[in-house]
């Protein structure tokens, strides 16, 4: 089975309504018959509009980048997945690194939350990966491991064959330096064979794997060409449309 391919974007905390109506515009124009999925992961007050907008575009959706673990209640200023459901998106991003760190969010937080995104029938984009101390200690499998068992691993193989996972070394996010096709490569080789390990090799051999880390235009082709990483999850890179539209078309 062919994996799918995704070329998914992480906005952040960037563009106001009307500067992320007009990208999500651009990039639905620009995305003409694109075969490869692409992803807006946008921020919270967007995903009403831009979810209209990826509408009429086939291969176009639309991502939350957060979400809370309970389905509603007193939690003043956080968002269920329900919320999200309703306003038309399919994907949570879930632990990216800003999360784990500038919000404490941890392994049984995030399995929770995981839980809740696929008991209402979204998609979780699932951010793995590790700092710069720990790549530099050789370590690095070992960090990545971790977080999948404590987060992912609990999952029956029914569920698990819904999540899409993201490797982002954090010493690459938003730094300039792209892991290199190689340092990728491996690491999400590294990834399936614990996923063969869990499930099986069937599974492991359909599980999207993104790379996130400085992915741009420039080195997005080499990156997307390595046998076991199966697109992008891009920061920067997402917040022009000409820019996202060539990593879209760099599979
Ligand atoms: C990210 O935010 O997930 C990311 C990978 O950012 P950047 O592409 O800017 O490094």
């Amino acid at each position: 089975m062919k994996r799918q391919q995704i070329a998914a974007g992480n906005w952040k905390m960037n563009k106001d309504y009307k500067e992320g109506r007009d990208l999500a515009k651009a990039i639905a124009d620009g995305m003409g018959n694109s075969e490869n999925l692409a992803i807006l992961g946008v921020p919270a007050t967007h995903l009403k509009a831009v979810s209209g907008i990826v509408k009429k575009v086939a291969n176009l959706e639309v991502a939350a980048q957060n979400c809370h673990q309970a389905e509603s209640g007193a939690y003043t200023g956080e968002i269920s997945v329900g919320m999200i459901k309703s306003v038309g998106a399919k994907y949570v991003i879930l632990g990216h690194s800003e999360r784990r760190e500038y919000f404490n969010e941890g392994h049984e937080l995030l399995a929770a939350k995981v839980n809740t995104v696929l008991e209402k029938r979204l998609i979780p984009i699932f951010c793995c990966g590790e700092p710069l101390a720990i790549r530099e200690a050789d370590t690095h499998v070992a960090h990545v491991k971790q977080q999948l068992e404590e987060s992912l691993f609990h999952l029956k193989t029914k569920d698990f064959r819904k999540v899409v996972i993201a490797y982002e070394p954090i010493w690459a996010i938003g730094t300039g330096v792209t892991a290199s096709p190689a340092q990728a490569q491996d690491m999400h080789k590294a990834i399936r064979s614990l996923i063969a390990d869990r499930y099986s090799v069937a599974v492991a051999d359909e599980t999207t794997i993104l790379y996130g880390g400085s992915v741009k235009p420039a080195n997005a082709k080499e990156l997307f060409g390595q046998p076991d990483v199966d697109g992008g999850l891009v920061g920067g890179a997402s917040l022009k449309a000409a820019d996202f539209l060539q990593i879209i078309d760099s599979f």
